[in-house]
């Protein structure tokens, strides 16, 4: 197994912070606005989940494109997708 050099494994962990910054987005709920109609649940199952007090909530912010399409979809635009 090879054995990074300690600046290797500073640069690595630079790299992979980067790459977690492009890749993931800043996904949130407006829960004063979710009006609770599961249609970003039925969209992406892996992003959000609706909450027995019939709120929207995020459960995983890895897969921005899926949840720009439920913010389209949502009726009352209570997702947020910061990019
Ligand atoms: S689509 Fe909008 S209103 Fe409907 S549950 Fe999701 S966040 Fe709430």
């Amino acid at each position: 197994m090879y054995n990074f050099p300690k600046d290797d494994n500073i640069l690595l962990i630079k790299n992979l912070f980067i790459f977690n910054k492009l890749t993931m987005a800043v996904i949130k709920i407006d829960t004063d606005k979710c009006i609770g109609c599961g249609r970003c649940t039925e969209i992406c199952p892996d992003t959000f989940n609706l909450t027995p007090e019939g709120k929207a909530e995020v459960i995983s912010e890895k897969d921005k494109d899926c949840a720009l399409k439920a913010s389209d979809q949502c009726p009352v635009g209570a997702i947020i997708v910061e990019e």
